[in-house]
């Protein structure tokens, strides 16, 4: 599996940092976790066309994880050449009601033409797909909202979306090759809903991953050593996301 942090920011602007997202190429399959705006122009800049994408799993629907599942609904109409493959996109309760929503606001503009579009709410549980598995967790956050773990060939990518520690957490990352986490705020200023560098380092820890990603960062950590607050918990190889960081598991 090879992950590409297409967004390691939030709402707040600021370059390097875009909002939520990631790509990861599971065997034959192109996948996209969350979609916050400029995640289309991000993959398109990684090579990655919006007509090879198969599945797109949102974690929560706060803006800065979705709003660009608007762009990809938007982009698939357009007809030459016209996607003809399916599209899936999972997500927690209310997908379908947010659909229905955004259809109202953009009427036809976004309703699929020449492909299949698939909207699948997803409880706490395993989702198979070709070659490989994804397993879903209720996640900690103001809003309903479920983290991911991708496993191929031996290999788990968890991914934690938004949320503050909880042990569904832990239990989504534990032993994982990769364990990308939220880290939001500063240790002195925690905001409920969210991680810190520490609370990172300790879940990292507990889950016992074998490497740490860390994104979605505020822009409150200038001057601040996030790492060294990751390391009094966790020793394993941690990194720093920014837009296009790139792992390989
Ligand atoms: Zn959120
Ligand atoms: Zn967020």
């Amino acid at each position: 599996m090879r992950v590409t942090i297409l967004g390691a920011g939030t709402a707040i602007p600021r370059p390097g940092y875009s909002p939520a997202g990631l790509y990861a190429r599971v065997g034959r399959e192109h996948v996209v976790l969350d979609a916050g705006a400029g995640t289309l122009q991000r993959l398109a800049r990684l090579g990655v066309s919006f007509r090879n994408v198969d599945r797109l799993f949102l974690s929560h629907f706060h803006p800065d994880h979705c709003l660009d599942l608007v762009s990809f609904l938007f982009a698939m109409r357009l007809p030459r050449p016209a996607r003809t493959k399916p599209f899936t996109v999972y997500g927690p309760h209310g997908l379908t009601r947010l659909y229905r929503r955004l259809c109202t606001a953009f009427s036809r503009w976004i309703e699929p033409r020449s492909y299949r579009l698939r909207l699948v709410e997803l409880h706490p549980g395993v989702v198979r797909l070709p070659g490989y598995t994804v397993r879903a967790e209720s996640m900690y956050h103001s809003t309903e909202a479920l983290g991911y773990r991708i496993e191929a060939g031996g290999k788990a990518v968890a991914y934690s979306g938004d949320t503050e520690p909880c042990e569904d957490l832990v239990r989504l990352g534990q032993g994982a090759d990769l364990l990308i986490l939220e880290c939001s705020m500063r240790d002195e200023r925690r905001v409920e809903g969210h991680l810190t560098p520490s609370e990172c380092g300790q879940i990292a820890a507990e889950a016992g991953c074998r490497r740490l990603v860390l994104t979605h960062f505020y822009p409150v950590f200038r001057g601040y050593d996030i790492r060294a607050r990751v390391r009094r918990h966790f020793r394993g190889p941690v990194t720093l996301a920014r837009d296009f960081t790139t792992v390989a598991v």
